[in-house]
């Protein structure tokens, strides 16, 4: 689905020096690489501080930590979404609470959040699914109403653009109290192994996440806090260094193939391809088609048959994940269930070209019409 060899040949040596001076360097934790990285990233955000941590999951774990959450809180999540954004609610003791999502773009809104909210609710979790905002404007009015915090998972929409009604534009992960994201490589911005990042304007809330990801620790060796140890390496940092450089061209590649895909399959009654939201750019982490239920598995076999990495995201409600079994039953959010039925993620990647593309569109049409 991804291919992460062809994007790394464009930038080799650019890479590869940035490794070799880290190495060399031997500041391999909290080296220089990751306070530049930090800073970079802070710069391309528009956001006072980022920290790295040690993978996506950590960072929205480390959000809620800061946050001082008690036992039995409510936390609302999409139930539609990885699970790392429920799995670190549950993991600290507090209350997943799974919501609907909106049909044509996948995301959390003011509404789902608000049927889902009860006097224990204390946060909100919208994540930014596929690449594209959820509509953040009547979310934030929504929890400043109610006095909730809202942490951002904008693990698949680095580089995502949100416009609000008075014209002011904010990236993706800017906009709560708190932004994650992960570099998971296949993700827009990736490394070459794990890490992730938070961001956020308030300084009390960036130290506190500082000081949580490093075992509670401010004096060497003096522990305020019960914290964990995430952390961004330095070669990790210092190939991010590189690559964030060109995040604004890569989403401009997935863009462009997605685009091509929208244009070949425009005449179809039976897919919808991607709703873009009017408020929000799509920096398209996946490129996902809703198609008849009926024959969604059998397309699946179809194109991979053919050699073509195509996906189901996701599959399994959150809420009828086994994983939580106990927490959830009965429950059934009805545009969830449906999107688990209809939804295939086409390959999507920076080294797509208009032939692949073609081809990939080609072999989908065919299928259907046969
Ligand atoms: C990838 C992803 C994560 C987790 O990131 P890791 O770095 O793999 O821990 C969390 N939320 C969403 C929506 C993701 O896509």
């Amino acid at each position: 689905m991804v291919d992460l060899a062809g994007q790394y040949r464009r930038i080799k040596d650019e890479i590869d020096q940035a490794i070799l001076d880290t190495v060399a360097s031997t500041a391999y934790i909290r080296g220089p690489q990751v306070a530049a990285f930090e800073q970079a990233l802070a710069d391309y955000l528009g956001v006072r501080h980022a920290i790295g941590v040690g993978n996506g999951t950590d960072a929205l774990q480390l959000a809620l930590m800061a946050l001082d959450l008690e036992p039995g809180d409510e936390v609302i999540v999409p139930a539609f979404t990885f699970i790392a954004t429920a799995e670190v609610v549950a993991l600290l003791g507090l209350t997943p609470v799974m919501a609907d999502v909106d049909a044509d773009t996948f995301n959390l809104t003011a509404d789902t959040i608000e049927a889902a909210l009860t006097p224990r609710t204390r946060a909100i979790m919208p994540v930014h699914l596929f690449g594209q905002s959820c509509d953040m404007e009547p979310i934030l009015a929504l929890a400043e109403k109610h006095g909730l915090y809202v942490v951002e998972d904008n693990a698949q929409a680095i580089g995502a653009e949100y416009t609000f009604s008075d014209g002011t534009r904010k990236k993706t992960g800017t906009m709560g109290h708190i932004g994650c994201t992960s570099f998971f490589p296949s993700k827009n911005l990736g490394c070459y192994g794990d890490g992730g990042a938070c961001f956020t304007d308030d300084a009390r809330l960036a130290e506190r996440i500082r000081v949580l990801a490093n075992h509670g620790m401010k004096r060497r060796y003096y522990h305020d806090e019960i914290g964990i140890n995430s952390r961004l390496d330095s070669i990790q940092a210092a190939i991010l260094g590189v690559k964030l450089r060109y995040l604004d061209q890569y989403n401009a590649a997935r863009r462009r193939a997605a685009d091509r895909y929208d244009a070949l399959f425009a005449e179809r009654q039976d897919i919808q391809t991607p709703v873009r939201h009017p408020r929000s750019t799509h920096v398209f982490h996946q490129y996902t088609l809703k198609v008849p239920a009926a024959r969604r598995d059998a397309l699946l076999e179809h194109l991979r048959r053919k050699g073509i990495g195509c996906n189901v995201y996701y599959p399994v409600p959150l809420y009828r994940q086994q994983a939580f079994a106990r927490w959830f039953e009965g429950q059934s959010l009805p545009v969830t269930e449906q999107l688990t039925r209809e939804v295939i993620s086409l390959p999507m990647h920076t080294e797509l070209n208009e032939e692949v593309v073609e081809e990939i569109a080609g072999a989908v049409s065919g299928f259907l019409e046969g």
